[in-house]
């Protein structure tokens, strides 16, 4: 910081600013060759019924090794390829590398479980998204209730009437649909009561506190009255301790996942988890 005040100052800034820049343009560059170079896989991390501790399914999270840069964050990548366009070609794959994945678990005899995946709002507007999530469930024969998709909040704010037709098209189809992070959003109410939502995830940012920290209890029971009151599951994401389980609990809130109960895991040892643990079905 300190060379930014010297004589120098703007010189140095506009380096760093063309070194970020050049960074950015490497990351993209990068990211255009994950696929076929296959850098990218799919860790699961559980979902868990908060009050019997029975494993319900779990969330498909992406990874990205890249030789040259390493492990790279999803918040970091995911950001960047929602910038350039590129999470439509990675988002297309996660929905059938998550649905190849629970076939292969089907035919290994493992317990049926949901698992969820991340969609972006650019799948939304650019791809044909109804069209990719049926080939994958026909595809890998995959019972549709065994699916779900996660959307933010901001693919509320698109092209209002392809929004409401697509969620209706989704949701003929069976699969289950959620809202992600929500609370954090952009929208309105409005849409709960128009769209087929299944379920709320309450964002991890509003578990955090609780039960200590009184602004995060009233939004936890405010969005589990909502959830109760509109007949969707509530998801509470980020649980960490016991104490914030057993106040979830309490609240009426089903179903959670977080580092109290696993962190992210590869297939292999997602099954040795689920061999470890009672499912639901
Ligand atoms: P998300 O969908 O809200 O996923 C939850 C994130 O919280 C994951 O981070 C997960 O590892 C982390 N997490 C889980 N339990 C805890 C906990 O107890 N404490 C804390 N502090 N964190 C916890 P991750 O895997 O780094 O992913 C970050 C975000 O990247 C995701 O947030 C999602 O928005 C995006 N993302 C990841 N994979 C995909 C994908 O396949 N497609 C799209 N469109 N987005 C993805
Ligand atoms: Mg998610
Ligand atoms: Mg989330
Ligand atoms: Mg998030």
């Amino acid at each position: 910081e300190s060379k930014r005040r010297n004589n120098n100052g703007w010189q140095h800034y506009s380096e760093d600013l063309a070194r970020s820049h050049r960074e950015k343009l490497q990351l993209d560059q990068l990211m255009r060759g994950a696929l076929t170079n296959q850098e990218l896989h799919l860790v699961y991390q559980p979902q868990l019924d908060l009050h019997t501790g029975r494993v319900i399914g779990a969330e498909a999270l992406m990874r990205w090794n890249n030789p040259l840069l390493g492990a790279m964050r999803p918040d970091v990548f995911i950001g960047r390829a929602e910038s350039t366009g590129e999470i439509v070609r990675l988002g297309a794959w996660a929905l059938n590398e998550t649905c190849r994945q629970v076939r292969e678990w089907l035919d290994a005899g493992l317990p049926q479980i949901r698992v969820a995946v991340n969609v972006s709002y650019r799948q939304f507007i650019a791809d044909d998204l109804v069209g990719t999530v049926v080939k994958a469930l026909e595809h890998y024969k995959i019972p549709p209730r065994c699916l779900e998709l996660e959307f933010t909040e901001r693919v509320l704010i698109e092209d209002e009437p392809e929004t409401t037709r697509i969620f209706a098209e989704l949701d003929e189809l069976g699969v289950s649909l959620a809202i992600d992070d929500f609370g954090e959003g952009y929208s309105g109410l409005n849409y709960l009561r128009r769209l087929p939502i299944h379920v709320l995830k309450l964002s991890q940012l509003f578990i955090k506190g609780v039960p200590g920290n009184a602004s995060d209890v009233a939004v936890c029971e405010a969005v589990a009255g909502i959830a109760r009151g509109l007949r969707m599951t509530m998801i509470a994401e980020g649980v960490e301790t016991d104490i914030q389980r057993r106040y979830l609990v309490k609240l009426g809130v089903p179903v959670g996942q977080g580092f109290f109960f696993s962190p992210a895991l590869t297939p292999k040892r997602f099954v040795t988890y689920l061999r470890a643990h009672p499912t639901v079905r």
